[in-house]
């Protein structure tokens, strides 16, 4: 649709669109992004109403569907992503379920990862089924584990990578032949990296999904999501499904993404950094038993992630021996870190997955998972690495040495 030629586009690099792409100034000339609290939008005449209402002519109409600000969010993480189209929606699960509602029928077959944001498994298998959509799990990396459970009737692959919380990664663009091979959509959930670290669609996905509430907006204040594809399944589909059942995203709260949005980039070198920082000393330390962070050399991901993701991201999950009780200790001797379950905030956060992100899950998923009671979750802020690594030395000194 655009006519510009990358030459003479004047947002041409990543950081230029985080910035400004979307944003069309009003006749009041203003700088920043403004936000359009307005429930509705007024036509000139009865005839402009109805070629509004019917999309025959393009405009606001109501802000289910049709909102200034929550275009402009629309527009950028369209633009970051290097997708067509972006749909903004009420949370993260939210964007999943108009994903599936959207694009799915009954009778329609998932394949998905195992390894799932905890949300996300409790809609595929308590939700989803009884509408007659049946959802198989495979390992995330199982390549011909994903070959098998593809039937005729699959019509989506959907992944997490890297994953919530253990960082594993999949090949992207094996996935993504993978679904072209069977005519099914390669679904990704690029909350854990963002555009910043690594664009799916680049890769051959066909959509992705955001939880905005994390890493967009950067500072822990509001719940979103987006879709993010092309114009016929997310401009047409997808949105239909959410100006219907209007699971709609907020102007306010698309108002707090954009601004988020702007400084992307930095944020997620810098957690990307700290994180490293706090998984080697967690890796070194006597009383952790093992850390799950594909910037060190062990993770059995190390490489892969080096080449598919421009960081490692602000992710860092680590077992302490003696299950619950030992990680609520380190937990329960924190006093910076929020506990709370939450990420991708400039404050870190620390929670034990296993009872509370993946707590509603049943005792088989969460160990297909790989979550085990003596698992602790930190989401590295932004604070001083110090500070951060000071905070857990406090509850892990007191734990016997497993070395
Ligand atoms: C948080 C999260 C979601 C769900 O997003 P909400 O905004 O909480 O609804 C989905 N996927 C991943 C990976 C998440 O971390």
């Amino acid at each position: 649709m655009s006519t510009t030629t990358p030459d003479d586009d004047p947002l041409s690099g990543f950081d230029s669109r985080a910035v400004r792409a979307g944003h069309v100034r009003t006749a009041e000339q203003e700088n920043a992004e403004p936000i359009f609290p307005s429930s509705s939008f007024t036509f000139e005449s009865a005839a402009q109403a109805a070629a509004r209402f019917s999309g025959a002519e393009p405009g606001n109409v109501y802000s289910r569907f049709t909102n200034p600000t929550v275009r402009t969010f629309c527009e950028r993480i369209a633009a970051l992503e290097g997708g067509e189209a972006a749909v903004g929606t009420a949370s993260g699960m939210s964007a999943v379920l108009a994903t599936t509602m959207g694009l799915l029928k009954s009778g329609d077959h998932i394949v998905a990862s195992r390894t799932l944001f905890g949300t996300t498994l409790s809609l595929f298998t308590k939700y989803l089924p009884r509408f007659g959509i049946d959802v198989s799990w495979v390992g995330l990396s199982d390549y011909d584990g994903w070959a098998q459970a593809i039937r005729p009737q699959t019509r989506m692959l959907f992944a997490e990578t890297p994953s919530n919380p253990l960082n594993e990664v999949a090949d992207i663009g094996r996935l993504a032949g993978m679904a072209r091979d069977a005519e099914a959509l390669l679904v990704i959930d690029n909350c854990f990296c963002t555009p910043a670290l690594q664009r799916p669609l680049e890769l051959g996905a066909d959509l992705v999904i955001h939880s905005a509430t994390k890493y967009l907006d950067g500072q822990g204040r509001c719940v979103g999501g987006a879709v993010v594809g092309d114009a016929q399944r997310v401009g047409e589909e997808v949105h239909g499904f959410v100006r219907t059942a209007g699971p709609s995203m907020s102007p306010f709260n698309a108002w707090v993404f954009l601004k988020g949005l702007e400084t992307l980039s930095l944020r997620m070198q810098a957690h990307s950094r700290n994180a490293q920082q706090v998984a080697e000393w967690l890796a070194a330390h006597p009383a952790v038993e093992r850390v799950h962070y594909a910037g060190l050399p062990g993770h059995p991901d190390h490489e892969l992630a080096g080449r598919q993701q421009a960081g490692f991201g602000g992710i860092v999950a680590f077992e302490v021996p003696g299950g619950r009780e030992a990680a609520w200790h380190v937990i329960d001797q924190t006093r910076m870190l929020s506990i709370t379950g939450n990420l991708g905030d400039a404050k870190s956060t620390i929670t034990p997955p296993a009872t509370t992100t993946h707590g509603t899950i049943s005792d088989e998923l969460r160990a297909a998972a790989g979550i085990t009671q003596g698992l602790i979750r930190v989401s590295v802020g932004l604070e001083d690495p110090v500070d951060i690594i000071r905070d857990l030395e406090r509850g892990l000194s007191g734990l016997p040495s497993c070395r």
